[in-house]
């Protein structure tokens, strides 16, 4: 018979994950980690600067949440996805509405690592793009689309907020247009992006708790307000 060690009798039960120090644990290396051992390819997508300085948007999203956000959060997805297509020269020549508007395009073994990085770059580009302090509402034509769409302007914050404080996890509400030239608001997991079924995403609301947990903590219906009422901004 074979002989198992304490630690590993130990590992394997599950009394252990209770009571063991976490350290004794081998735990997947994080990102940042990663990162730091292996510094990415500097292309062939780039973080785009944010437009506004950090503390443009204050007091509705904080100086210190929008640097780490754009800094760290964005930078990683750009990183991670240069990264992911290093070895395929021609999935480096493809754009992000191409890589995620078909990703069974792009090798299964990185597939996911695409879907998730592109799909943040995308994400947090749009994003950065349609906030501002004071936030506008949306003129013209669009205008109308949503008055005809959803009612109103105010039906269609409450039909966002209601979107967002739906998500149950880490994801986005996202406004946008169908092929068809609907628009529609809906829910999106993790760093899912409407692109990835040839739909238009207009303005999303990030509801990682990373877009807010240092201000709001866990009140995300107060971040969900600020980004609704006062600092989403899009035409
Ligand atoms: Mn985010």
């Amino acid at each position: 018979m074979k002989r198992r060690s304490f630690f590993q009798i130990l590992l394997g039960s599950s009394i252990a994950s209770r009571f063991l120090p976490f350290s004794i644990v081998a735990a997947e290396p994080s990102v940042a980690q990663q990162g730091l051992s292996t510094p990415p390819p500097t292309g062939p997508f780039t973080l785009p600067p944010l437009p506004y300085a950090s503390n443009a948007l204050e007091p509705y999203i904080d100086a210190e949440t929008m640097t780490l956000h754009h800094d760290k959060h964005h930078a990683a997805y750009v990183n991670n996805l240069n990264k992911a297509i290093a070895p395929y020269p021609d999935l480096q020549k493809k754009s992000l509405e191409e890589l995620l508007g078909n990703l069974d395009a792009v090798p299964a073994e990185i597939r996911t690592t695409v879907r998730n990085n592109a799909g943040g770059h995308s994400n947090h580009s749009i994003l950065w793009k349609t906030l501002s302090n004071p936030g506008r509402k949306p003129e013209g034509k669009l205008a109308k689309e949503i008055d005809n769409t959803f009612g109103s302007y105010e039906k269609w914050r409450e039909e966002m907020t209601k979107c967002a404080m739906g998500i149950f996890g880490s994801g986005w509400a996202w406004f946008g247009r169908s092929k068809d030239g609907r628009l529609f608001i809906e829910p999106f997991p993790n760093q899912d992006s409407p692109l990835m079924t040839g739909r238009t995403p207009i303005y999303g609301i990030d509801v990682w708790e990373h877009a807010y947990y240092l201000k709001h903590q866990n009140r995300r219906a107060d971040y969900v307000k600020s980004c609704v009422e006062s600092v989403g901004s899009f035409s």
